[in-house]
């Protein structure tokens, strides 16, 4: 038979010499050697799989709706995926993890768990696309927000409602790098009905902080910052012991379907290989600069936990196990032009949005992160025109503090 007047591959007599099997070309080029049943194999590195749906075994087969099975669709289930939620949730010390597109579509799936009406207490110090999406986006759907100060626990005492159904924490928190105790929030919470806290981890990766083991019901990760660590990946995370929240973000990541790409999978799982290391070196590097900074003519105050000089240190020492490459400082004089002066000088620290990856990068959060927030919270948060916030890299740290004491002395250059 000819198409179109074109001569036929599957009855020209050299073509079936060729072929190895009984199937025409296009059933050849789909199934030849493609068996659903056939990739176990003894690769080192977990294999990327892309597929976008699975071989059921009979009709009915409910395999993808139990917890470390696969089936039935790609959105509900795909195998890097599990293979990174699994590592994840055993690095946060939890039983389930679930990976989200974004730290956005984390946050956005852990908020639906909630029900309009319900009233969520938000640390008024986190990041601003978090803040952002509440007052945005979350307050459209009945939910009532309240952002409070939680470095005082009588705060959040005093913030509860009847309806009171999830506190949000972020701690170390942006960019002032406050501590809210997160075994004193979750305790608050365990004794009302049906309400949780919710901590993103964000700032220190499991490495340095598990809330979980804390209290904390949930723990989420904008993966895009330590976890993946290589600046070359957007992603979120959701981690937790309680098996009925479990399923309810199971539910909710494959109704809402934010999840990420298996490449992504891959690449993050790959990345928390060197997350212990990369962590270490953040923290010395951190702490060099910010010993350092210290002791800088020209800065008014340094931020960080591990320091004396921070008024939770000893929280910090209870509540980590470390802190990360973050570092905020004061400029003295808090002047928009000595600071802009101060970035232009930089020239291993790059100008940019995000933390967490292998280059340092420096930050001005009155006028990038933050300059969304009113003048007002700005001041009441500290958020002044000489905060500067580092993301310490794996440089050399040396290098480092050449680069930052070079670009104080020439911002202060008449
Ligand atoms: C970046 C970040 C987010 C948002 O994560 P994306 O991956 O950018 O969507 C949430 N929380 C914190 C603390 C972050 O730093």
């Amino acid at each position: 038979m000819t198409t179109n007047g074109f001569h036929n591959h599957n009855s020209s007599p050299s073509f079936d010499d060729f072929l190895e099997n009984d199937f025409s070309f296009s059933t050849t080029a789909i199934h030849f050697n493609q068996e659903p049943e056939q990739w176990l194999s003894n690769a080192v590195v977990p294999p990327i799989c892309l597929a976008s749906t699975y071989k059921q075994e009979a009709i009915a087969d409910k395999r993808g709706f139990e917890y470390g099975k696969l089936g039935l669709y790609g959105r509900l289930g795909n195998p890097t995926r599990q293979c990174l939620e699994k590592v994840l949730a055993a690095l946060e010390q939890a039983k389930y993890g679930f990976a989200f597109a974004s730290g956005m579509a984390a946050v956005l799936s852990v908020v639906h768990i909630l029900k309009a009406g319900d009233h969520v207490i938000v640390m008024d110090d986190i990041y601003s696309g978090t803040i952002v999406y509440f007052k945005k986006v979350a307050s459209k759907f009945g939910l009532s927000i309240e952002f409070i100060d939680g470095t005082n626990l009588d705060n959040i005492q005093h913030a509860i409602k009847e309806n009171t159904k999830m506190i949000w924490l972020e701690t170390p928190s942006n960019p002032t790098l406050k501590l809210i105790d997160i075994k004193g929030v979750s305790k608050i919470a365990k004794n009302l009905p049906d309400c949780i806290t919710v901590v993103d981890n964000t700032f220190l990766s499991p490495y340095f902080q598990r809330p979980l083991t804390l209290g904390a019901d949930i723990v989420i990760h904008s993966c895009t910052k330590y976890l993946n660590g290589h600046s070359d990946v957007i992603m979120g995370a959701a981690c937790t012991n309680n098996e009925k929240l479990a399923e309810t973000l199971r539910f909710l990541q494959g109704s809402i379907g934010a999840i990420p790409s298996p490449f992504d999978c891959y690449l993050v799982l790959r990345s928390l290989k060197t997350l212990e290391v990369r962590m270490k070196k953040h923290m010395e590097n951190g702490l060099k600069i910010a010993k350092f900074l210290e002791t800088h003519p020209y800065v008014e105050k340094v931020l960080h936990p591990g320091l004396p000089s921070h008024p939770q240190h000893e929280l910090a020492k209870k509540q980590c196990y470390g802190h990360s490459g973050m570092v905020s400082f004061y400029i003295k004089g808090h002047n928009l032009k000595t600071s802009k002066k101060f970035f232009k000088h930089l020239n291993i620290f790059a100008l940019a949005f995000s933390l967490g990856g292998f280059e340092s990068l420096a930050e001005f959060p009155s006028v990038m992160t933050h300059g969304s927030l009113s003048e007002e919270v700005r001041e009441r948060l500290g958020i002044t025109d000489g905060l500067i916030r580092l993301s310490c890299g794996l440089e050399d740290p040396s290098d480092l503090i050449s680069d930052l004491d070079q670009a104080l002395r020439e911002a202060f250059k008449l």
